[in-house]
């Protein structure tokens, strides 16, 4: 119905996407969102980059239809708000120490296969051991900590979407078989029922807490930033367990480390730093000298195959839009688009079928019971 509103639970990168493509399609959208700061939508490196994460089956899929999306999606976003996001088709360079490697790599098809000339051209100062890599010019990034996040935050005010921030959603409530409303204690400690019968869980790591049939644990990555002379560097480097990431005005983003032993414990930790610094050091050497700026962490939302949940639940009105683990910057805008086309009741082509059936929750139930037939 276009007058009941959609409930997004969990105001983060996806619940803010899904909340916008929602309110364009007319609906009327109110958001449930806990703490701000605590999203993964703005602690990750905003790299769109299906092809440098060499992804494979189901989930390139996913994330070359994302990456094709993402100016529209942006041009949509940046309208609405009156804010850039920050996108850059700066390219992604993966190095490795060998060739054979480089063309091991399961989307080396889909990238320039580079010497270590080539590489020093494109990367000057790369560390030594690098002496192959690929060339992915499609994909790229985009400024989520400073820029994405508030943009899309301003496109759903401008849009209408209501913001219920500081609310704590503690339960879902159901009868039925299907949605009756969320438990929730709000910002000054009062408990009550906010009654809806269509929602969207989108709560990151924090998900199976609401759902606990949900497979999604969370992963902690820790970050940090440097500010180097503008331009010094081109192109992101995805190294194994490192990566760089350069905005436009010099400062570098660099992560991340991958925790999943450290469960939801917060900080920052000085074996993660030194992990994150001893990258760099292979990386680019030259980087070591520049200034660190910032320093931070937050919780990816990993699945058993790393992949999101999207689509229905078991329950009747409760929608999936979750677990996108180490891609949800490059998945938000396509996620947002079939969420809202599924909830909105548009037709859905075969291809978006296909997609949301190999994104089902169920999924992993499915494959263990498949593995022991
Ligand atoms: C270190 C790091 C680097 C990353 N780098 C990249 C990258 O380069 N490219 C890429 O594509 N992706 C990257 N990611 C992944 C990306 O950030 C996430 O996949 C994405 O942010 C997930 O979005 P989300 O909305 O599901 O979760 P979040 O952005 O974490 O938002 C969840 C929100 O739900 C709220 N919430 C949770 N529980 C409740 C509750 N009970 N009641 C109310 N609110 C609740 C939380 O407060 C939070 O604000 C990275 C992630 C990390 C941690």
């Amino acid at each position: 119905m276009a007058g009941e509103p959609v409930v997004i639970l969990g105001g983060g990168l996806i619940g803010l996407a899904v909340a916008h493509q929602l309110a364009r399609r007319g609906r009327t959208v109110t958001v449930l969102s806990r703490r701000r700061s605590e999203a993964a939508g703005f602690v990750a490196a905003g790299m769109l980059a299906p092809h440098a994460e060499g992804l494979v089956g189901d989930q390139l899929t996913l994330g070359q239809r994302s990456l094709d999306r993402i100016p529209s999606w942006v041009a949509q976003i940046e309208a609405d708000s009156g804010l850039s996001c920050g996108l850059r088709t700066s390219g992604i360079i993966v190095p490795f120490e060998e060739a054979a490697a480089r063309d091991r790599y399961p989307t080396a098809t889909c990238g320039q296969a580079l010497n270590r000339q080539q590489l020093e051209r494109e990367l000057p100062g790369l560390g030594e051991a690098w002496t192959a890599g690929l060339l992915f010019e499609q994909d790229g990034q985009i400024d989520n900590r400073r820029q994405l996040m508030r943009a899309l935050e301003s496109a759903c005010a401008d849009r209408g979407v209501r913001f219920l921030e500081g609310v704590d959603v503690l339960a879902l409530e159901q009868s039925g078989g299907g949605l009756q409303g969320a438990r929730v204690r709000d910002a000054e400690g009062h408990d009550y029922t906010l009654a809806c019968t269509e929602a969207v869980l989108c709560a990151g790591a924090w998900s199976a807490r609401l759902l606990p049939e949900l497979q999604i644990a969370p992963v902690k990555g820790q970050m940090l930033s440097l500010q180097a002379p503008r331009g010094a560097l081109k192109r992101v480097i995805f190294g194994p367990g490192t990566y760089l990431v350069p905005r436009e005005d010099g400062l570098v983003v660099v992560g991340a480390t991958s925790e999943p032993e450290a469960g939801f414990s917060e900080g920052l930790t000085p074996q993660g730093q030194r992990t994150l610094q001893a990258g760099i050091a292979s990386l680019l050497p030259q980087a070591t000298h520049w200034p660190p700026m910032e320093r931070w962490w937050g919780f990816r939302p990993c699945t058993p195959d790393e992949g999101p949940v999207l689509g229905a639940s078991s329950i009747e009105g409760l929608w999936l839009a979750c677990g996108h683990h180490r891609n949800g910057v490059l998945m938000a805008g396509l996620t947002a688009e079939l969420l809202a086309g599924v909830i909105t009741g548009q037709p859905l082509d075969n291809d978006t079928k296909t997609l949301l059936q190999a994104f089902r929750w169920d999924r992993f139930e499915n494959s263990a019971k498949a593995s022991t037939l």
